[in-house]
C-alpha cells in the first residue's frame, strides 16, 4: 500500500512517514501544497495524509483540486485543535476522515488502515482467502493456521492482492502501489516476487492471468 504524507512541519512529516514505513507502507512525502498536489495528481495512492495549513497552496485547495480532477483516493486531514470550521471545510472539499493535532501515531495508523480497507471494499482488518489469512493490523500471514514468514515486499504484494481479492491486478498497478517514487521500477521483478511468494504460501491461491496480471482467489476458483 502506498501512502502520501503532505505536511510542512518537517519533523512531524518524518515522524508520520517513519511510523507508516515501519508499519509496512510505501511512503512519499511532500512539504508544501503544490508539491503535494502534484504527487497526488500524478501517482496512485491508497491513502493520503494531508495537513490543512500548508505553504504555497493550502490543504483544502489541494483537496478540492484533486476531487475536481476525479482523484478518488481516501484522504485523512490533519487539523489544529478547536478549529471546527477547518473540519467542515475539509469534509466539504472531499476529506474522508480527520485527526486533530496533537495526536498519537497509533491513531493515525489505525485510521489509515481503516481508510485503505474501506476504499478497497473490505470491512474487516483480517482478510481471508481459503487457507490464507492476512492480519492487516499485525502484518501477519497464516496458512492453515500456521504463521508464514514473508519479507516486507512479499507482504505488501500479498496484502494488495488480498485487498482486491477476486480482481485481476496488472503488473503496472502492482509496481505503482508497491514501490515509492524513487525506486527503480522494473516490472519484471514483480514476477520474481510473485514466484517466491507462491512458494512460501505453498497453497494455490495466487494465480497468474496470462497477459493481464495476477489474481488472488481461493483454490479451485481459478479460470
Ligand atoms: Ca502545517
Amino acid at each position: 500500500m502506498r501512502v502520501l504524507v503532505v505536511e510542512d512541519d518537517a519533523d512531524l512529516n518524518r515522524q508520520i512517514s517513519t511510523a507508516l514505513t515501519d508499519a509496512g507502507y510505501v511512503v512519499d512525502k511532500a512539504l508544501d501544497g503544490e508539491e503535494g498536489h502534484y504527487l497526488g495528481e500524478s501517482s496512485p495512492y491508497d491513502a493520503v495524509i494531508l495537513d490543512l495549513g500548508l505553504p504555497v497552496l493550502d490543504g483544502v485547495s489541494v483537496l478540492e483540486k484533486w476531487r475536481r480532477a476525479g482523484r478518488k483516493m481516501p484522504v485523512l486531514i490533519l487539523t489544529a485543535r478547536d478549529r471546527w470550521s477547518d473540519k467542515v471545510a475539509g469534509f466539504d472539499a472531499g476529506a474522508d476522515d480527520y485527526v486533530t493535532k496533537p495526536f498519537h501515531m497509533e491513531e493515525i495508523l489505525a485510521r489509515v488502515r481503516a481508510l485503505v480497507r474501506r476504499s478497497a471494499g473490505q470491512a474487516s482488518s483480517e482478510l481471508t482467502c481459503g487457507p490464507v489469512t492476512l492480519d492487516t493490523k499485525g502484518a501477519k500471514v497464516m496458512v492453515n493456521g500456521m504463521g508464514v514468514k514473508l519479507t516486507s515486499l512479499e507482504y505488501r504484494l500479498l496484502e494488495y492482492l488480498m485487498m482486491h481479492m477476486g480482481k485481476v491486478v496488472s503488473r503496472t498497478e502492482l509496481v505503482e502501489h508497491l514501490y515509492d517514487q524513487d525506486f527503480d521500477r522494473d516490472s519484471n521483478t514483480v514476477e520474481v516476487f510473485v514466484g517466491r511468494l507462491r512458494k512460501k504460501l505453498g497453497v494455490d491461491v495466487l494465480h497468474t492471468i496470462r497477459g493481464m496480471g495476477y489474481c488472488v482467489q481461493p483454490p479451485g476458483n481459478a479460470d
